[in-house]
């Protein structure tokens, strides 16, 4: 008998293993629909700095003796061309850590000593505007990969100063509870609109071009920090926005005191 020829069952016949085939393809339909709009904006955000560095380009070719437009098409075109550098290093990094393995790259973290020492190297670009770190750290330990979780951290840090306002001020708090590091970052900045909250997490999202494109920003910064969080286990949240700032929070399991590294390895301690 062939396959088309069977009496097609209903769901209720089908029982679990049905359900868990339908839920299966609907799955596998879900995400071959997120990475076809995935590669669509991929394209559309390459072509953005390329035109605008083509044009640049026949400018230069048609009025290169202007030493005016000299400078302004050079320094575009640089700009341009480190905004695109920045783009393919992070949707790099974003298709590197599908086959990212966890357990091989995590050890204990000590959190305290990793966030005052990446402040300290912030506190030079925030300076520039005006704009003070101020810390407030409990000695905690979590259970990560310090090179995503630096990444995470610098990421969160660097858009508090970022989309900050001159002589603003940004807070980092780290607290241990019930078996969890909350790391706050909070900022004294432009916040955050209402209808922006529910998609800064999207690939590409940025809550208006011209305020990221000034800024450098692509708006794969924070999709890329969730994805990195998430792969350890911990989360990365907007906590809260208004016209007084934005905070949000990067949450990691706490350490057990080698109960993890045990686990792994298939022993008990
Ligand atoms: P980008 O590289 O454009 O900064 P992100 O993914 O890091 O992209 O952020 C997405 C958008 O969220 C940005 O376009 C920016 O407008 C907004 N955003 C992120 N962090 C903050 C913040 N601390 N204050 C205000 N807006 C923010």
């Amino acid at each position: 008998q062939y396959l088309d020829e069977q009496p097609v069952k209903s769901r209720d016949e089908l029982g679990d293993l049905g359900e868990s085939v339908l839920y299966m393809s609907r799955e596998i339909e879900r995400n071959f629909g997120r990475q076809k709009r995935f590669i669509g904006s991929v394209s559309h955000e390459f072509k953005t700095p390329l035109t605008s560095i083509r044009a640049y380009a026949d400018l230069l070719e048609m009025y290169g003796d202007d030493p005016a437009l000299l400078r302004e098409a050079a320094g575009n075109i640089a700009k341009e061309t480190d905004r695109l550098h920045d783009m393919v290093e992070k949707v790099l990094r974003m298709s590197a850590l599908e086959h990212y393995e966890f357990d091989s790259n995590a050890k204990p973290l000590e959190v305290q000593e990793a966030l005052a020492d990446m402040c300290a190297r912030m506190q030079g670009l925030a300076a520039r505007s005006g704009i003070a770190i101020h810390t407030d750290l409990e000695p905690v330990v979590i259970w990560a990969d310090s090179e995503l979780f630096e990444h995470i951290f610098m990421n969160l840090l660097n858009n508090a100063v970022k989309y900050n306002t001159e002589g603003g001020h940004v807070y980092v708090r780290c607290r241990e509870k019930d078996g969890q590091v909350n790391i706050s970052v909070r900022d004294t900045g432009i916040g955050i609109p209402e209808e922006a909250k529910d998609r800064l997490f999207e690939p590409f999202y940025t809550v208006s071009k011209s305020r990221s494109r000034l800024s450098g920003g692509t708006g794969l910064g924070l999709s890329v920090a969730k994805q990195m969080a998430e792969i350890q286990g911990g989360s990365v949240k907007l906590a809260a926005t208004g016209p007084e700032g934005s905070e949000f929070v990067l949450t990691f399991p706490s350490y057990r005191g080698g109960r993890q590294e045990a686990d792994r390895k298939g022993t008990s301690t």
